[in-house]
């Protein structure tokens, strides 16, 4: 599949509807308007790779509604260099949004399988994130933290002790919180101890699962 000017045509479509619908970041817009979202899909869903909606991937996985991935990102406030801990790589898509951004983005997938298909992918798009793990994101990655911001793309029924470990003070921590149905949650760090929360209203994600697959 190839990347047109109508699928440019359509992407500035989906960032000014997004915009409608109250994203404000300039810089997670520009992002919408440059990483091909078409190619993160089955070519059957090409046609609609520019709806604002969610679709499948493999392993019975979602690639997250565009307006969810904008708006998880303006509540990350990224800023060049900043360093990322996303967890549920997914298609690889909301990976590359903080990538255009500008972020050091290091993603963890559970399912072995998503993990190889979006690591060949992404270098075929230009696009390189920092480091793509194997693993469960319940534990994070000790080993590079920490993280100026985290992302979790997937329903959490608890918050990782982890990840809230592996974050920087001052940083923020964004992540669906509940079972079938989630509230979309901000923890900002204020020092080692304490912890700011703030909630943002419900979402669906698929679930957050324990060990790898
Ligand atoms: N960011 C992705 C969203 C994918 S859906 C995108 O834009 O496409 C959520 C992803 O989280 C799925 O790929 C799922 O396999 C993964 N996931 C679920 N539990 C996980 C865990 N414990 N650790 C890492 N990834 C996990």
């Amino acid at each position: 599949m190839k990347n047109t000017s109508k699928h440019e045509g359509l992407r500035n479509q989906l960032a000014k509807q997004l915009e409608e619908k109250g994203i404000l970041d300039k810089r997670v817009l520009e992002a919408i308007k440059l990483i091909p979202r078409h190619l993160f899909l089955d070519s059957s869903f090409e046609d609609f790779a520019y709806q604002d909606k969610a679709f499948p991937i493999a392993a019975n996985q979602t690639i997250s509604q565009p307006y969810t991935v904008a708006f998880q990102t303006q509540l990350l406030q990224v800023k060049t260099g900043d360093k990322i801990l996303e967890i549920g790589t997914g298609s690889g898509y909301q990976t590359a949004v903080l990538v255009a951004m500008g972020a050091k983005v290091y993603s963890v997938e559970r399912q072995n399988e998503l993990f190889k298909t979006t690591k060949a992918l992404l270098p075929k798009l230009n696009i390189h994130p920092k480091f793509l793990s194997f693993g469960d994101g319940y534990k994070g990655l000790p080993d590079y933290a920490p993280f100026d911001s985290i992302i979790v793309t997937a329903g959490a029924p608890i918050i990782p002790k982890a990840l809230m470990a592996q974050l920087k003070i001052g940083g923020r921590l964004v992540i669906p919180l509940g079972k079938d149905k989630q509230i979309m949650t901000m923890l900002i760090r204020k020092n080692e101890t304490q912890f700011e929360k703030h909630e943002f209203g419900e979402c669906r994600f698929v679930p957050l699962l324990e060990n790898k697959n």
